[in-house]
């Protein structure tokens, strides 16, 4: 069964994926900071357009990330939860925003992104492989 079954904290945007979780990510950059209210990111990496919409389509903010390329923030227009982003520089991906996933409890995380930003008190754990900024070989 494909574990990629989620939902807004309003209900509004609700979303299954034809994908599998292709890989866990948690990413420290400023820009997930302010958008998710809190110290990071965690996000399952699914194909490209497989995320399914049940009820509203999300909206979305046209951002840039940390390294100057266009990022589409997606959320729930009627409650602001962040649904997924679609990045420029890893164009066969959606990064889903794993809080928002009605079971997280199989997430494990591999790869930690923009750790140069990560907020100091957060514990860093020996199943992460850490990057300063993103891995070189995203995109
Ligand atoms: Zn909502
Ligand atoms: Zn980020």
């Amino acid at each position: 069964m494909n574990p990629i079954v989620g939902g807004c904290l309003c209900g509004a945007v609700r979303y299954t994926s034809k994908s599998p979780p292709l890989m866990t990510a948690i990413c420290s950059c400023k820009h997930c900071q302010r958008q998710s209210g809190t110290a990071f990111s965690v996000l399952v990496a699914v194909t490209k357009g497989s995320l399914e919409f049940v009820g509203d389509e999300p909206s979305t903010y046209h951002d840039r990330g940390s390294s100057g390329s266009p990022v589409l923030r997606r959320f729930c227009a009627k409650c602001g939860s962040p649904i997924f982003s679609e990045v420029a520089v890893t164009p066969a991906i959606d990064w889903l925003k794993a809080g928002t996933l009605d079971d997280a409890s199989w997430l494990e995380p591999t790869v930690g992104i923009w750790d140069e930003s990560a907020q100091p008190w957060v514990p860093k754990s020996d199943r992460i492989d850490y990057f300063p900024q993103s891995p070189p070989a995203a995109g």
